[in-house]
């Protein structure tokens, strides 16, 4: 079985991010850029999944700049087998993205397709139902536990007030979410050996998708800053303080 998984390159989690001056975005400029941190839960299942035997061949696919290139060899680092980069230098939006990752998918012809939920940089929270709405591939969304038996996968999803688990049938679109496994660090000789593996650069127009958007960012805005808490002296003034300045009780 072959799964293919998707991974972002985002400005890193750890990184205070800054809007750009004249509002037309976060200012990427010497900024620590990471592999999404959904992205690397989604490699992590791959790579479990073809440690048990389970899946023959993992292969990574990023869509974005020359750059992501590095997030690729870090995928490969972890275990995957093969990438694939659509490079383009465009702000792409996710039916663009997803259309693109589709086209990948015919390619490719993964039974699974294992990507984040969301990426941290643009909380879209959208590319996973969006492919598989246009390949008409069954979804497994916000997946803590993924199990495959023959041909299908269960997948055990995170919802309000418990968890619930729908059964498959391959080839499937599961999205990670967090306590689905912990990634594992990638070893320096993991590191040098995934300089060898195979990355394959394509563009858009090779794959005959159009990327042209019908979405456009109007402005991005730093949220209000938080103003200092106070500390109460007893129970009796926070309990006021609830009721008569906040009015929450
Ligand atoms: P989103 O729907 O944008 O929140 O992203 C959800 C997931 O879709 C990410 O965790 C990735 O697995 C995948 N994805 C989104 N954008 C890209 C991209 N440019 N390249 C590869 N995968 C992507």
């Amino acid at each position: 079985m072959k799964i293919l998984v998707p991974v972002k390159r985002v400005v890193d989690y750890n990184v205070k991010v800054r809007v750009k001056a004249d509002n037309s975005g976060v200012d990427l400029a010497n900024v620590k850029m990471s592999m999404n941190p959904f992205c690397e839960i989604a490699v992590e299942e791959a790579v479990r999944l073809k440690e048990k035997g389970v899946a023959s061949e993992v292969v990574v696919v990023s869509i974005g700049s020359n750059a992501a290139q590095e997030q690729l060899r870090t995928a490969l680092a972890l275990g995957a087998d093969r990438a694939v980069l659509v490079e383009s230098n465009e702000e792409l939006g996710s039916l663009a993205v997803a259309k693109l990752l589709k086209a990948v998918v015919d390619k490719e012809q993964p039974q699974l397709v294992i990507l984040g939920k969301q990426a941290i940089d643009s909380d879209n929270n959208q590319t996973g139902q969006m492919i598989a709405a246009l390949s008409g591939f069954a979804q497994g969304t916000f997946a803590s536990k993924v199990e495959v038996n023959g041909d299908s996968v269960n997948v055990t999803r995170e919802i309000d007030g418990g968890l619930q688990t729908v059964a498959l049938k391959l080839p499937a679109i599961v999205t990670t979410d967090l306590r689905l496994n912990e990634p594992r660090y990638a070893s320096l000789p993991n590191i040098m050996k995934a300089k060898k593996k195979p990355l394959d650069v394509l563009t858009p127009a090779a794959l005959g998708v159009s990327t042209a958007s019908s979405v456009k960012v109007l402005k991005v805005e730093a949220p209000a800053a938080r103003s200092a808490g106070i500390k109460v002296k007893s129970v009796a003034e926070l309990v006021e303080k609830l009721k008569n300045e906040a009015k929450v009780i």
